[in-house]
């Protein structure tokens, strides 16, 4: 392992998601010397099913079952969960973020200057997708084609969509701001998992991370916790803040498929290339490929024996909702919570509209799969447990990533949390000059 001495760095930062990876650019960049500790590994995305299955479906580790039997997600490698995820760029909730004194609205504009963010090239959208596209629209849904985090100029028709993780580049994901970081001289240190914060008179003065079994502490003026929606509360926790990780979302969602025998799915599938946000329902509807396997083992828990070997004939919808904020993470990190009445009634809502979609493209045999959670987060809200400037109660202890999130708001978070934190390294990077100055 990498030798690191306290006293070098400017800043800690803990993970390397959107969140931490963001703030460790930001910073290395604008000549702070950063240390970046991850859980997970580094080296090459593979884009194959055993880097997807050691990165992301490590039961208790990346692979969560809550207590009401939904699976949930998250990436334990450099770049976070955004090294697996689809891509999707939905818009910030800038006024709930506004009446927390957090203006976001300038962050966004520079983030969509300097990544690639628009709809999908027409000749991207694969017949299946734009089967059901038709269908809605000729229902009278508002269904369009989604935003998309995607180097477009890069993709080639052969190219598989990077469900394992892309090594043709053409996703985009926090991976690459990691790299950069590196690149302007941060140090990042993989397979250490950070246990705690070390406190001296309320002021945080560096962290305690395990790494091959060995416990090694190492100190900072400054340290940015940015280990997700679950691995942010866990550290908070073991740091003396136990009011972390209660009253989360985690926007739950189940998958509406059926058989249609005149379009075949392609290899070059793109999930969430399009779709409609039903604001007042509270929820979301997209076009949702998937992989051969994640078919398999979906179909397999709802006992659609007979669809197992239907893949490529299967359109399949995706439904999320905008869940109530309960539940609360157990001291191991398991994830307890239930749905409430009002968010069952909105997926079985979402569900009716998905059968109709699909009905009208075409599909026989229509079934839903069972609920999985996609996006954790409120663990460490603003305005409760961390500030507008992102600081807890602890001074020079920051939090940024989807844990911070104040509110439900039911869709994908990667832009929000891009947006954030640009504003935290840029906050950091003007304390620290005029603590120099002074
Ligand atoms: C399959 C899938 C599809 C998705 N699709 C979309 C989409 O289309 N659009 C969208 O906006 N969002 C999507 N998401 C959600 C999105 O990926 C996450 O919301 C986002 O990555 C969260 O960023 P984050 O920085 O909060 O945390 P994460 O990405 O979870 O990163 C946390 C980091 O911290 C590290 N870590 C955790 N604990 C520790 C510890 N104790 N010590 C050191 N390091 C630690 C982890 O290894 C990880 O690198 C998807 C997610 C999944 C799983």
């Amino acid at each position: 392992m990498q030798a690191v001495d306290s006293g070098t760095f400017d800043a800690i930062v803990v993970g390397t998601g959107p969140g931490g990876a963001t703030v460790a650019r930001d910073l290395s960049r604008s000549g702070k010397k950063v240390l970046i500790l991850e859980w997970g590994p580094g080296g090459p995305i593979r884009g194959n099913l055993a880097q997807y299955a050691r990165e992301l479906m490590v039961p208790g580790k990346s692979l969560l079952i809550t207590n009401r039997m939904l699976g949930l997600v998250r990436g334990i490698t450099t770049g976070g969960s955004s090294v697996f995820y689809y891509g999707t760029c939905f818009p910030v909730p800038l006024a709930m973020f506004a009446s927390r004194g957090v203006d976001l609205a300038g962050d966004i504009e520079e983030i969509r200057r300097e990544l690639p963010i628009a709809r999908l090239r027409d000749e991207m959208i694969t017949p299946m997708a734009g089967r059901l596209m038709e269908s809605a629209q000729r229902l009278g849904f508002n269904w369009q084609k989604l935003e998309k985090f995607m180097f477009q100029d890069r993709w080639k028709p052969e190219y598989r969509f990077g469900y394992y993780g892309d090594p043709n580049g053409v996703k985009w994901s926090a991976r690459m701001h990691a790299d950069d970081a590196v690149a302007h001289g941060a140090v990042l240190i993989n397979g250490a998992k950070v246990t705690r914060v070390i406190v001296e008179n309320g002021t945080a003065t560096g962290v305690e991370y395990l790494s091959k079994g060995e416990k090694h502490t190492v100190s900072a003026p400054v340290v940015v916790i940015s280990a997700g929606g679950i691995g942010s509360p866990l550290i908070l926790r073991s740091s003396g803040i136990a009011e972390a990780g209660y009253d989360f979302f985690f926007d739950p969602l189940i998958t509406v498929c059926g058989t249609i025998k005149d379009v075949a799915l392609r290899n070059n599938e793109i999930p969430m290339s399009a779709g409609v946000l039903m604001k007042d329902e509270g929820y979301v509807m997209t076009d949702m490929a998937i992989p051969p396997s994640n078919h398999l083992v979906f179909t397999a828990q709802v006992m659609r024996l007979t669809k197992l070997l239907a893949f490529r004939h299967t359109a399949r919808i995706m439904v999320k909702v905008k869940d109530t904020p309960s539940g609360r993470l157990t001291e191991r990190g398991g994830v307890r919570k239930k749905l409430s009445g009002a968010d069952l009634d909105k997926l079985l809502h979402g569900y009716a509209n998905a059968r109709r979609i699909l009905r009208e493209a075409g599909a026989t045999d229509i079934y839903k799969t069972w609920y999985l959670a996609a996006h954790p987060g409120g663990t460490v809200k603003i305005g409760q447990l961390v500030d507008a400037d992102l600081q807890t109660q602890y001074r020079n202890l920051y939090v940024c990533d989807c844990s911070v999130i104040p509110e439900a708001w039911g869709l994908p978070p990667v832009m929000t949390v891009l947006a954030l934190g640009r504003r935290l390294a840029r906050h950091l990077g003007a304390q620290q000059t005029s603590a120099a100055a002074a």
